[in-house]
């Protein structure tokens, strides 16, 4: 019988970066996959500016910067009649490694296809030696016990069957989610659509519809708004053409691939098919986020509509929250509440994502009945077009502009931050506002060369005192001594960042959001300690060596 604390089930990019939150932390776990790791026909390509900040944490940020997608190439978005067509808008997107960076971080978004990034997370995974990834491995049933699941998996290589027995088990398991079905937990919304993806390798694509460098062509016709096409790699010729609706589930076989080619480039062209796939656009969150020690992360729980780039993102948020947590109760600081916080923090947001990316899709549906013009050579067609240009940019260019839904989410209502009575600032996804208020992602300021204040933040809690003559920390200090939370105190004289975070002390999660602010010490420093822990009703917790396991203390 194998043990682990933390069995992890599914190696997609959420479940891998639930392995390397938990081994960044000292943690053993155990992940299966039941597929080999290989990615044939990847689906994401954006890496958000919060998961590259969680990818500077762990160190890995660098790698992700230095995969193959060019780092000059401009990101740019043209809405065209078809690549070779008329084009009638364009949004300029700086190169992925152009300066400046975003203003309010450390990083910027990043291109960066799937069939990269999964391996960037699986070799950071594998360099600690108390994380196991198992490929080839399937969960086929688990079942609770008394402090713990145990779980029935088989090698499908061998046929070999076993049971491995862990404190917590985390479906990552994607949308068809085996752990949340077997449950009984359901999703809630609808379905949107059912597109297709064609995969091909087109050389030269670009020079031979006379088009310059761009990244995703939005491609509009008389029959409105019906695909995009997206670079993936550039250096070898991949593409991929979306088509957004095709009206019902095809059979990817009976899929006529050349016809759908030829209406988006606008021409006859020859390519190297390398994929075809046939998926249901669903905008669905699941009821619930957890059961006993059994938890659901990543598509598992929320699948969005990839309108806005969000989905990968978000999963990759709830494996963040999720990882510091599980690691603050198997040390034994964390309390009875930290885990029930999970959902309480993170199925709002996947509702908020979600709806988002839904939004951005009914974008692309906008009727218009000039569309019989578009694309027309007379005045008229040139009229339309221009003034669709502007339509387009303006409204299915949100999906791109979304730096406020990228950094911006705060845990409103959690249980385990405390609220400081200041009100509640608007949530736009465009626009990004630097808050230090209760729940927010701790804001970014420049504190030296290359040195941002979310470097502060990650192994445990941080007591922030803000100018020299903040007032001094020590209730705050004794309790979390007292309790083996770990906490360090740093004094931060810098007057940007004085400016931001508004009070004099601020306590940071160990997942850099904002868990209590004042001006003054609390006057008893255990109750906020208490409460930001999750375990407000307990007091004193189990003495965290009696666990077996050692954290920061
Ligand atoms: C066209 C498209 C473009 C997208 N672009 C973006 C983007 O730019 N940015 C973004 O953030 N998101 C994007 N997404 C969404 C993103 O791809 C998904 O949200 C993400 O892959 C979900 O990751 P996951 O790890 O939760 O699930 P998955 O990637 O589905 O991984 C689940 C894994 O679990 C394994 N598994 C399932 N059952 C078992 C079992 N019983 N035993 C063992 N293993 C099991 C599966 O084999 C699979 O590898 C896009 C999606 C699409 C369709």
């Amino acid at each position: 019988m194998d043990k682990t604390p933390v069995l992890i089930v599914g190696g997609g990019p959420v479940g891998l970066a639930l392995a390397c939150e938990l081994g960044w932390r000292g943690i053993a776990c155990t992940l299966i996959e039941q597929g080999d790791g290989t990615i044939v026909t990847p689906k994401m390509n954006e890496v958000n500016v919060r998961t590259m900040e969680f990818c500077r944490r762990w160190g890995i940020a660098q790698d992700v910067h230095r995969c193959p997608f060019p780092p000059d190439y401009p990101l740019d978005v043209a809405f065209v009649t078809s690549l070779s067509g008329y084009e009638i808008g364009r949004m300029s997107r700086a190169p992925r490694m152009s300066e400046p960076s975003e203003p309010h971080s450390p990083m910027r978004l990043q291109v960066c296809s799937q069939m990269w990034f999964d391996p960037i997370l699986q070799r950071f995974a594998r360099t600690f030696p108390q994380v196991r990834l198992c490929y080839r491995t399937q969960l086929e049933s688990f079942a609770a016990l008394g402090n713990g699941v145990s779980a029935a998996v088989v090698d499908l290589a061998s046929g070999q069957r076993r049971h491995i027995e862990a404190d917590y088990l985390v479906g990552c398991d994607g949308a068809n989610s085996m752990v949340r079905r077997s449950l009984g937990i359901g999703l809630d919304g609808k379905t949107l659509g059912h597109p297709v993806h064609l995969y091909f390798r087109a050389p030269n694509l670009l020079g031979i519809c006379g088009r310059k460098p761009t990244t995703f062509f939005v491609t509009v016709d008389r029959g409105g708004v019906w695909s995009n096409v997206r670079v993936i790699d550039p250096l070898n010729d991949m593409w991929r053409l979306m088509v957004l609706d095709a009206g019902s589930a095809l059979d990817p076989e009976r899929v006529d691939r050349e016809a759908y080619l030829r209406r988006a480039v606008g021409r006859p062209l020859e390519v190297e098919w390398l994929g075809t796939s046939v998926w249901t656009r669903r905008s669905v969150v699941s009821e619930r986020y957890a059961k006993g020690r059994v938890f659901l992360a990543g598509d598992a729980v929320h699948q969005l509509s990839p309108t806005g780039a969000l989905g990968m993102n978000t999963g990759i948020g709830d494996a963040v929250d999720l990882g510091w947590k599980l690691a603050a109760v198997l040390a034994g600081w964390g309390g009875t509440d930290l885990l029930s916080s999970y959902e309480m923090e993170r199925r709002p947001i996947g509702l908020r994502n979600v709806g988002m990316a839904a939004e951005f899709y009914r974008d692309h549906q906008k009727a218009d009945d000039d569309l019989a013009f578009i694309e027309d050579d007379s005045t008229t067609g040139a009229e339309v077009r221009r003034r669709m240009g502007e339509v387009l940019v303006r409204d299915i260019g949100r999906m791109f502009r979304t730096v406020g839904l990228q950094i911006g989410y705060r845990y409103e209502n959690s249980s385990i931050c405390i609220p400081d009575g200041t009100p509640a600032y608007p949530d736009d996804p465009e626009v990004f506002v630097p808050s230090a208020r209760p729940g927010s992602r701790a804001p970014h300021a420049w504190l030296g060369e290359n040195c941002s204040a979310l470097d502060l933040y990650g192994r445990g809690f941080v007591l922030l005192r803000l100018g020299a003559d903040a007032p001094d920390g020590s209730r705050l200090e004794t309790a979390a001594a007292q309790r083996c939370v770990p906490l360090k105190t740093l004094t931060v004289t810098d007057r940007e960042a004085i400016q931001l975070y508004e009070k004099r002390l601020v306590l940071v999660r160990p997942d850099g959001h904002v868990a209590w602010r004042g001006d003054t010490p609390p006057p008893d420093g255990a109750t906020v300690i208490d409460r930001v822990r999750g375990a407000a009703s307990l007091g004193l917790c189990t003495p965290w060596e009696s666990l077996g396991q050692h954290y920061v203390c």
